[in-house]
């Protein structure tokens, strides 16, 4: 009997990328097309028509889709979505209705949770929490195999947790949120004042001018040994590990997995998060926690919606 496939979709700002993917986690096939910012569920049905297209006779059981905002998983609907206009918010509905296959939806961060149980960094692990550094901060926590999604789908917010209160303004209406300080954005934002103030920063060689500098410019310029650059991660750093620090009192996990663009300024980013948590945990006399940085990369929305969508069939 030939294995049984899933469709994964991981819907971002710029691309819809899915994959044909087997239960061991491999991809078969895979499609992306550029996001409709205007109509992200027709993206999603273009991706989801052409790997089937590609699945020929093979069997395919479930779709699984991530996407990024407040969504009502029971229902497979958005109901909060920042960056994007979905022309239906309700995806699941809208795929299953084209394509008889049952269909979930979920939260990026947590679809790239579950495919990190499923396939990576935490597998084995029923206890675990991914952190999501991009462009913001976002998280998937897992408790006990289950992941938590809350009353209303806006639980684990982690980036939106508060670590100063007379920390800078966030969008989301608060002030100090972790994700002020250790986005790419926040280093962005910080770097350009630190560069201000010195000119001498080979960040500033790196990006040009002092508005185009980019996390990546001062993950670079740490690299060479700026001291300017090591400043602005180590600072990122410190409010990272304040942070895991409380996801741990929190949910004591097996462990800690951290994802997302920024995760490639590498030690003097996370080597400063690592030990400021390491510390805090000694103080509290808990235990030392895993730390890891994902292994699927690019791939753990594809991978994480895929296996959703498989569990989630077996569950019914
Ligand atoms: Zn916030």
């Amino acid at each position: 009997m030939p294995e049984t496939l899933a469709i994964g979709v991981d819907i971002g700002g710029t691309g819809t990328k899915g994959g044909l993917v087997s239960p061991d986690g491999t991809i078969h096939e895979r499609h992306e097309v550029p996001t409709d910012p205007q109509a992200g569920t027709k993206s999603i049905i273009q991706v989801v028509d052409g790997l089937l297209e590609r699945a020929g006779n093979r069997p395919v059981a479930a779709i699984g889709v991530g996407a990024a905002g407040f969504i009502d998983h029971a229902h497979g609907s958005v109901t909060f979505s920042p960056n994007l206009v979905y022309d239906d918010p309700n995806i699941a509905d809208a795929l299953t209705a084209r394509t008889g296959l049952a269909s979930v939806v979920d939260n990026d961060a947590n679809v790239a949770a579950w495919g990190e149980h499923a396939f990576g960094s935490a597998r084995d692990a029923r206890h675990l929490v991914l952190v999501t550094l991009g462009t913001g901060v976002g998280s998937g926590i897992i408790v006990d195999g289950h992941l938590v999604r809350g009353a209303t789908g806006s639980a684990a917010e982690f980036g939106h947790t508060v670590v100063d209160p007379f920390g800078p303004p966030c969008p989301c209406g608060l002030r100090g949120c972790l994700e002020q300080f250790t986005s790419g954005t926040a280093i962005a934002r910080n770097a350009k004042a630190a560069v201000e103030a010195d000119r001498s920063s080979t960040i500033l060689s790196f990006a040009g001018s002092v508005p185009a500098i980019t996390a990546e410019h001062v993950a670079h310029a740490a690299r060479e040994m700026d001291e300017v650059a090591r400043t602005v991660l180590a600072k990122a750093g410190r409010m990272l590990g304040i942070g895991l620090s409380n996801l741990a009192n929190l949910f004591d996990p097996e462990v800690i997995v951290l994802a997302g663009s920024v995760v490639a300024a590498g030690e003097p980013y996370l080597g400063v998060a690592r030990d400021t948590f390491n510390q805090m945990m000694m103080a509290q006399r808990r235990r030392a926690y895993r730390l890891d940085v994902t292994k699927l990369g690019h791939d753990a929305g594809i991978l994480g919606a895929a296996a959703l969508a498989l569990y989630d069939l077996e569950e019914r």
